[in-house]
């Protein structure tokens, strides 16, 4: 038999969202907080283009989409390190630290993949509870230990939609010695609305050890060809080169994402489209009863405990998929209005139960 690291054997898989079908053939893929939209046709147009290229390996220091990042945000191009989605960043940025003994702080329940790639990294995880569905972080600046070398904060979180305020996080990271790095995944920013919440990156412009993490494949609507990136100062941008697999970005979704970035206000307006429908979900959620926190992101929180299966079952029944959570709650992406619609009659179908 071969033999593994004794770590595989606690480490559950991954568990994508999936698609459902009903009997009659409908299906609202809402369990992945992908982009309802279709690409852009300018965006299909470039990467159409770039297939004739595919025999040749990608550029490996992504250097025309770093240019691109560096002037969107005003940064040097040795700040910016990308990856295979901001879930390999994230796995770049655990091999940095990961050693045994070294502890990844980050409040629990948030995106399902820290502890899966802490685990896999050889590093321990130190989880802190969401109170009222929202990072704690008075509690998470109490964890710090000598042997903490990461914290993740998610904001917006996922799977909760709650997002923490500037002077909680000021205050959070006033708290932090300078040698732990702590990483802002902000996967979800470009649907933030309250001006209370802020953008990561002032807190990176001022500080050495924090640098803020996103992503292509929400509000850019190119989950399918897998780019994130980091925005951190020299050393940490280093690290996460330094642990990028050769060639991971590849030169379709590279091009796709540097075409994603020329047209920026297109995309941004379908984001405005969906932050509407954020709204109109989330108060017809709540006029049929439901308690659900108020979200920065492109999804609801359905806190439903025991009820959690019953209700994705129930979705699912009329081709609806949410992301269940079980004992705990669903996570519901915001859809086309269509979609939506589909999963506001399951919501209110189920409440009458
Ligand atoms: N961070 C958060 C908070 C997420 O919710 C996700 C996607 N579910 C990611 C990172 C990873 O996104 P991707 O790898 O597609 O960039």
């Amino acid at each position: 038999m071969p033999r593994f690291r004794s770590i595989l054997d606690t480490v559950p898989a991954y568990k994508p969202g999936k698609a459902v079908v009903a009997p009659d053939g409908r299906s609202y893929k809402l369990s992945s907080n992908e982009s309802p939209y279709e690409p852009l046709p300018s965006v299909v147009e470039a990467v159409a283009r770039a297939a004739g290229e595919i025999n040749r390996y990608p550029d490996p220091g992504a250097v025309r989409l770093i240019e691109a990042l560096a002037a969107k945000y005003g940064v040097p191009e040795e700040h910016v390190a990308v990856g295979a989605g901001s879930v390999a960043v994230t796995q770049q940025l655990l091999e940095a630290v990961g050693e045994p003994g070294a502890e990844v702080l980050y409040a629990w329940r948030a995106f399902e993949a820290y502890p899966l790639l802490t685990a896999l990294a050889g590093a321990t995880a130190v989880e802190v509870p969401l109170v009222d569905e929202t990072h704690d972080l008075e509690a998470m600046a109490d964890a710090v230990t000598p042997l903490t070398r990461l914290v993740l904060v998610c904001n917006p979180n996922n799977p909760t939609g709650t997002a923490n305020r500037r002077a909680e996080i000021e205050r959070f990271l006033d708290r932090v010695p300078g040698d732990v790095l702590v990483v802002l995944d902000e996967a979800y920013r470009e649907y933030v609305r309250d001006a209370d919440v802020p953008d990561g990156l002032a807190f990176y412009r001022e500080r050495p050890n924090v640098a803020v993490l996103r992503t292509f494949s929400k509000a850019y609507g190119l989950a399918g060809l897998r780019v994130g990136y980091l925005i951190g100062h020299e050393p940490v941008a280093a690290a996460v080169r330094k642990t990028l697999l050769p060639f991971a970005v590849n030169h379709l979704a590279q091009i796709a994402a540097v075409a994603s970035l020329q047209a920026e206000d297109e995309l941004l307006e379908r984001v405005e489209t969906v932050v509407k429908e954020r709204t109109r979900v989330r108060e017809a959620l709540l006029s049929q009863g439901w308690q659900v926190p108020p979200t920065e992101a492109n999804f609801v929180w359905l806190r439903l405990g025991d009820r959690t299966v019953e209700f994705a079952e129930a979705c699912a029944g009329v081709g609806v998929a949410v992301r269940p959570f079980p004992g705990e709650g669903a996570r519901v992406s915001i859809g086309d209005p269509e979609s939506n619609d589909a999963f506001l009659a399951a919501a209110e179908a189920f409440r009458g139960r």
